[in-house]
C-alpha cells in the first residue's frame, strides 16, 4: 500500500463570523474527514487536520457548499481578515468593524477562476474544460500576486483584540459621537523571524496616516500594490512588508503609497491602542439579549476527559441556533441568547464540564498556542499540547505571588514564525530546538510593545522556574498598576538580569 498524505485545511472567516450550522457542520466535517478535532486559529479561522489528500476534494467541496471558503485563507494574497468580533448590536462602531472586514475580504480577494475550477467542478469532461488555465486579469496582484503572505486586521483604541500592531496592515477606527470618522492606517506589522537570518526580525506596525472612511480602501489598495511591487521577490525571508518599510523608512513608503493612491495622505490621528478585552463571559449586547464568550483552550474543540467541548457546543447550537463569532485569542462567542435561557446554557455547559469564564484564571484566558506538533511540519518544539501544562504551573506561582488579578498575556509557538504572535504578549515561549524555547518578556497584553529576549534554550520544563524570580520581583518592585510585562520593559534587559 502506497503512502497516505495528509492535509490541513484552513477556512477563511472574516471577522470570524459564522453561523450555527456553519460550525456544526465544520464540527461534522472534522469527525468525517478530519482527525476528529476542530481548530480556531489565531487568526479567526478555523483548521481541520489530517485530512487525507484523498478527502481534500470533499472537504474542500462541503467548506464551499455551507458557504464558507478556504479560498485565499493560504498564499501570497491577502489572509483572513480580522476584526474585532463583540457582537454588540445598535452599535455602530462594533458593526462597523465587522462591515469594514467583510468589505477588506471582499475587495482583496483574488479574480482567479482556478480554485474554483481545480476543486468544485465535477470531473466529467464539460467541467474539465473549463479546469484548463484561464488568465484571468488581477487588478489588484496582477500576475505574479504579492511576494509574501499579507494580513489584514480591524479594531478599536479601547480594544486591541486583534493586534493590530502586529497585522501587515491595521486599520485603528476613530470614533467621534459614537460615529467612526476615519481610521489610522498602520502598516509593516509582522511577527516572523529566523534566528540563523540576522536579517530577519519581529517588527510592529508604523502608524502610518489617517484615511477617511471615504478614502481607506484605496489607501489599503495601494499599499498593497506597493508591496506588490516593490516587495523584496529574490528573498522569501525578507518579503513581508515589515522589510520594505525597513529598507525605505516611513517617509519613502508614506510618498510612494501617496504616489500610488493619487494624492497626500493626512498624518494619522492621536489615538491610539490603550486596551484589549478577550470577551469571554457573559455580556449584555445592547438589544436586551446577551452574548457569551467561551474559552477553547488552545482553540482546540475536542472531547477529551470530562471536558466535552465538541459534544457540548453541538449540543448548545442545535439547540439554540445562534450566530457564532471567533475571537483572535482562538476562543468563540454565542450571540444573541435570550435571557431566559442563560440559566440553562449554563447547566448545560456544566453538563459537558466546559467551564465560564468566572471559572478561568486570567492567565488561561489570554493564552494561545500555535499548532505545531504533530501537524505542523516547521514545528520544531511543542506548543498547542505543551501550553496547558506551563499554565498549570504558572498559575501555582502567580496564586503564590498574590498575582491572580493581574492580566498576563502568555503565547507561545513551536518555531519563530510566531503564528500565536509571541513577540508582543507579557510573555512569549518560541520553540528555537529540540524541547528548548526561547523565553520573550517585556510585550504586553495590547500588543502595543515588541518583547525582548529573557533567556535562550530553556528546556519546557525550566520555563516556569526561570520565570518565577521576575515574578517575585515584579511583585515588589512593580509601580502602581503596572502590568507585569510594562515592569520588565521599565526595567530593562540588563536590570532584570536578561540572559538573551
Ligand atoms: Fe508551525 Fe511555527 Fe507557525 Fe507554530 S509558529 S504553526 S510551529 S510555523
Amino acid at each position: 500500500k502506497g503512502k497516505q498524505y495528509s492535509c490541513m485545511v484552513r477556512t477563511a472567516i472574516p471577522g470570524g463570523r459564522l453561523t450555527a450550522q456553519q460550525l456544526l457542520a465544520e464540527l461534522d466535517l472534522c469527525e468525517l474527514l478530519a482527525n476528529g478535532t476542530l481548530r480556531i486559529t489565531s487568526r479567526q479561522g478555523l483548521q481541520l487536520h489530517g485530512v487525507l489528500k484523498s478527502n481534500l476534494k470533499a472537504s474542500l467541496r462541503e467548506i464551499n457548499r455551507i458557504k464558507l471558503t478556504t479560498f485565499a485563507a493560504c498564499g501570497d494574497v491577502n489572509r483572513n481578515v480580522m476584526a474585532c468580533p463583540a457582537p454588540f448590536r445598535n452599535d455602530a462602531v462594533r458593526a462597523g468593524l465587522q462591515e469594514m472586514a467583510a468589505q477588506l475580504a471582499l475587495h482583496f480577494r483574488p479574480k482567479t477562476t482556478s480554485y474554483f475550477d481545480i476543486w468544485l467542478k465535477d470531473e466529467d469532461g464539460v467541467e474539465q474544460e473549463v479546469g484548463e488555465f484561464q488568465p484571468v486579469d488581477e487588478p489588484i496582484y496582477g500576475p505574479r500576486y504579492l511576494p509574501r503572505k499579507f494580513k489584514m486586521g480591524v479594531g478599536l483604541p479601547e480594544d486591541n483584540c486583534v493586534d493590530l500592531y502586529t497585522q501587515d496592515l491595521g486599520l485603528l477606527a476613530i470614533v467621534e459621537n459614537g460615529q467612526i470618522i476615519g481610521w489610522n492606517v498602520l502598516a509593516g506589522g509582522g511577527m516572523g523571524r529566523t534566528p540563523s537570518a540576522e536579517k530577519t526580525s519581529p517588527a510592529l506596525a508604523k502608524r502610518l496616516c489617517f484615511a477617511t472612511p471615504e478614502q481607506v480602501i484605496a489607501v489599503c489598495e495601494a499599499i498593497v500594490k506597493v508591496q506588490r511591487d516593490f516587495g523584496n521577490r529574490e528573498d522569501r525571508k525578507r518579503a513581508r512588508l515589515k522589510y520594505l518599510i525597513a529598507d525605505w523608512g516611513v517617509a519613502k513608503f508614506r510618498e510612494t503609497v501617496e504616489q500610488y493612491f493619487g494624492g497626500p495622505l493626512a498624518d494619522p490621528h492621536p489615538a491610539d491602542v490603550t486596551g484589549v478585552d478577550d470577551h469571554l463571559g457573559w455580556h449584555e449586547q445592547g438589544d436586551g439579549r446577551l452574548f457569551l464568550g467561551i474559552n477553547v483552550e488552545n482553540g482546540r474543540i475536542k472531547d477529551e476527559g470530562s471536558l466535552r467541548l465538541k459534544a457540548g457546543l453541538r449540543a448548545i447550537l442545535g439547540r439554540f441556533g445562534m450566530e457564532v463569532r471567533l475571537t483572535a485569542l482562538q476562543s468563540l462567542i454565542l450571540c444573541d441568547i435570550d435571557p431566559a435561557d442563560r440559566e440553562e446554557i449554563e447547566r448545560m455547559m456544566s453538563e459537558y464540564g466546559i467551564l465560564r469564564a468566572d471559572q478561568l484564571s486570567l492567565l488561561r484566558r489570554y493564552a494561545i498556542a500555535c499548532p505545531a506538533f504533530p501537524t505542523c511540519g516547521l514545528s520544531i518544539t511543542e506548543s498547542e499540547r505543551a501550553l496547558p501544562g506551563v499554565i498549570d504551573q504558572l498559575e501555582v506561582e502567580v496564586a503564590k505571588l498574590g498575582l491572580q488579578t493581574s492580566k498576563l498575556a502568555v503565547h507561545m509557538t513551536g518555531c519563530p514564525n510566531g503564528c500565536a504572535r509571541p513577540y508582543t504578549p507579557d510573555v512569549g515561549l518560541v520553540g528555537k530546538a529540540v524541547g528548548k524555547y526561547t523565553v520573550f518578556v517585556g510585550g504586553n497584553p495590547e500588543g502595543t510593545r515588541l518583547a525582548f529576549i529573557y533567556r535562550d534554550m530553556v528546556p519546557l520544563e525550566e520555563i516556569v522556574p526561570a520565570l518565577v524570580p521576575l515574578l517575585q520581583r515584579y511583585r515588589v518592585e512593580r509601580e502602581g498598576s503596572e502590568s507585569f510585562g510594562d515592569f520588565c520593559a521599565r526595567r530593562g534587559p540588563e536590570a532584570i538580569g536578561a540572559a538573551g
